[in-house]
């Protein structure tokens, strides 16, 4: 089978619940503090270059930005608000954690979420709060740990080892980690598969584009 997410297109960015389209279809979010690799990740995924600069440009950096997946329906791909800019004032950064909370909370449509974290900073205090918003919710999460590249393979190892260890001592089996490269593509076969599975739909052969 093709890569289903080869098709995703930019759908809209919803900036208050009631932006946000019906809550009958199969979402996966994807968070992470800014310049972790969401982007480069999401790009990765889908096999295209520029899906996720759309959620970058000036207005939509605040915003749940949706993109749909034909010919799959109802399928959507989340890209939430990346977060950790200092420059956010305090009023839009009490707006989106209350948007977020409540996304989390009341989202039927919510399957899994994906935080993205560079591998050589994870688990910082937002990582921890968006995975606890999850699972809170009874929302499975993936930790994928990029920029594996940037470290040696031991390093990568022992980091995957760790972090997973801490995660499933918390959480159990709600939680599952990887590593990631946006750069070498290694790990892109393992995030289809947890995705497509959230999504119920078939998953992709290993190496599909
Ligand atoms: P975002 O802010 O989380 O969306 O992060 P971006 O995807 O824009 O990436 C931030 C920076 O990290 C950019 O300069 C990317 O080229 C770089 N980057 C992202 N993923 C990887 C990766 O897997 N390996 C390496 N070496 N660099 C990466």
């Amino acid at each position: 089978m093709s890569n289903p997410f080869n098709r995703a297109a930019y759908l809209l960015a919803a900036h208050v619940p009631r932006q946000l389209p019906p809550d009958d279809g199969f979402e996966v979010a994807f968070a992470g503090r800014s310049n972790a690799g969401k982007s480069s990740a999401l790009n990765a995924l889908c096999r295209q270059n520029a899906l996720a600069r759309v959620s970058k440009t000036p207005g939509r950096t605040q915003q749940l930005v949706y993109f749909e997946l034909p010919p799959h329906e109802r399928r959507f791909l989340v890209d939430l608000p990346g977060y950790g800019y200092a420059k956010v004032p305090r009023e839009l950064q009490a707006h989106w954690q209350a948007f977020i909370a409540d996304y989390f909370a009341h989202r039927q449509a919510l399957r899994g979420l994906v935080v993205v974290m560079d591998i050589r900073h994870p688990l910082k205090d937002y990582d921890r709060q968006m995975i606890q918003f999850a699972v809170r919710n009874g929302t499975p999460a993936h930790a994928l740990l990029t920029k594996a590249d940037k470290l040696g393979r031991g390093a990568a190892g022992n980091t995957l080892q760790a972090v997973r260890r801490e995660l499933q001592a918390q959480h159990g089996e709600q939680v599952s980690v990887q590593t990631f490269s946006s750069e070498s593509k290694a790990g892109v076969d393992e995030l289809r598969a947890v995705v497509a599975r959230w999504m119920e739909i078939g998953a992709p052969a290993p190496g599909a584009d």
